[in-house]
């Protein structure tokens, strides 16, 4: 296997080429997820300008403030530095850097105010998003962000396991959610993303967080977790339910949840369209009768971001290719009573079958 310093000039050299078919100038990338991709550098986002310049060549250099210069040395060794003062203009040091003629392309993220002042000192000059660069390229993970990821998915399965020995009765959701970070950061993530903890009425709300509500005897619990590890993200789902018998319905529609995520992994696989797994998910919750509470698409990519392409949405007829990695996430939602999600992150491997990167129990968890 490649050093993943090697597979991140490989990314490069493949954004280069894609520069010289479409007859773009050069790419230019501010701090974000596509600077990550092509450098392995990670810095927050600061009024001073850090700008990756690739040109058509493959040639890439990084400008960034002197001061911070050591780190971009330690975080993109390989990468060549243009440095520049306080009292330099960085916008002029990057434009001279745009040596073939063309569009420039920009990251989809860069700021505005980036952005205009990059635009005015590359007068004539006509801009397009990197997307149109990198999305074909950030789709399909390469060899060391498949390892990034099934690491951070490992993770975070040890988190939920943690998680199901605590005590959740009489204590509120938020502490609960203290606990997820606690678990993810002592598993080995370096940052906590979110932790949804939605109890009772709360699990309804697909995206509500954790807040004060006390947890009780007989509720169901969604369970939606999940940060960062070396760059790469985790995201996890599991429902719970308090105390020894889960209520008939809540059994019920957890079942349905189940099947229906396995009918998004079975229908997951190479050249399959994005919409057809949400298709065979959605199929099973409305056949059970539940489709109207099942509000929202199947998955979303994920990698650098959390969310990203592919999205298996129905109108996405994008077709599923080996080395795409995305979330399988059914879920009901009962308005005013509860909710239930079951989501594992999953991949397309080489032989182009789908293969879940979360391993942990899709189970009814009882907790006490
Ligand atoms: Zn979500
Ligand atoms: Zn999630
Ligand atoms: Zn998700």
């Amino acid at each position: 296997m490649p050093s993943e310093r090697a597979s991140i000039a490989d990314r490069r050299t493949r954004a280069a080429a894609k520069l010289r078919e479409r007859g773009f100038g050069a790419l230019l990338v501010s701090p974000g997820p596509d600077l990550f991709y092509f450098s392995g550098y990670q810095v927050f986002t600061s009024e001073r300008l850090t700008c990756l310049v690739l040109d058509p060549d493959g040639k890439a250099t990084i400008v960034c403030p002197e001061l911070e210069a050591p780190r971009v040395a330690v975080g993109a060794p390989d990468i060549a530095r243009c440095t520049w003062g306080e009292t330099d203009d960085p916008y002029a040091l990057a434009a001279e850097l745009v040596r073939a003629p063309g569009d420039v392309a920009v990251a989809d993220q860069m700021w505005a105010a980036f952005f205009l002042k990059l635009q005015a000192a590359l007068p004539g000059r006509a801009f397009a998003v990197s997307s149109e660069i990198t999305r074909g390229l950030r789709v399909r993970k390469d060899d060391a962000e498949m390892e990034a990821l099934r690491l951070v998915s490992e993770s975070a399965d040890r988190a939920y396991a943690r998680i199901l020995e605590r005590p959740f009765a009489g204590r509120m959701e938020r502490e609960i959610g203290a606990d997820l970070a606690d678990f993810l950061r002592a598993e080995g993530h370096d940052e906590v993303g979110f932790t949804i903890v939605g109890s009772g009425p709360n699990g309804a709300s697909p995206h509500h967080e954790a807040g004060d509500r006390r947890i009780a005897e007989g509720d169901t619990i969604v369970l939606d977790f999940g940060g960062g590890m070396r760059g790469y993200r985790s995201d996890i789902t599991r429902t719970v339910h308090v105390g020894k018998t889960a209520g008939r319905e809540e059994q019920k529609v957890h079942d349905v949840v189940r099947r229906a995520q396995e009918a998004g992994y079975a229908a997951a696989r190479k050249d399959a369209t994005a919409e057809s797994v949400d298709a065979a998910a959605r199929r099973v919750i409305d056949e059970a009768g539940y489709g109207e509470f099942f509000i929202h698409r199947t998955g979303h990519g994920i990698g650098i971001e959390g969310h990203e392409h592919p999205y298996l949405v129905m109108g996405n007829r994008e077709r599923l290719e080996p080395g795409m990695a995305f979330s399988i996430e059914p879920g009901v939602y009962l308005p005013g009573r509860f909710g239930v999600r079951i989501e594992d992150i999953a991949v397309i491997a080489a032989d182009g079958s789908a293969r879940p990167l979360n391993r942990a129990d899709h189970s009814f968890a009882t907790v006490a």
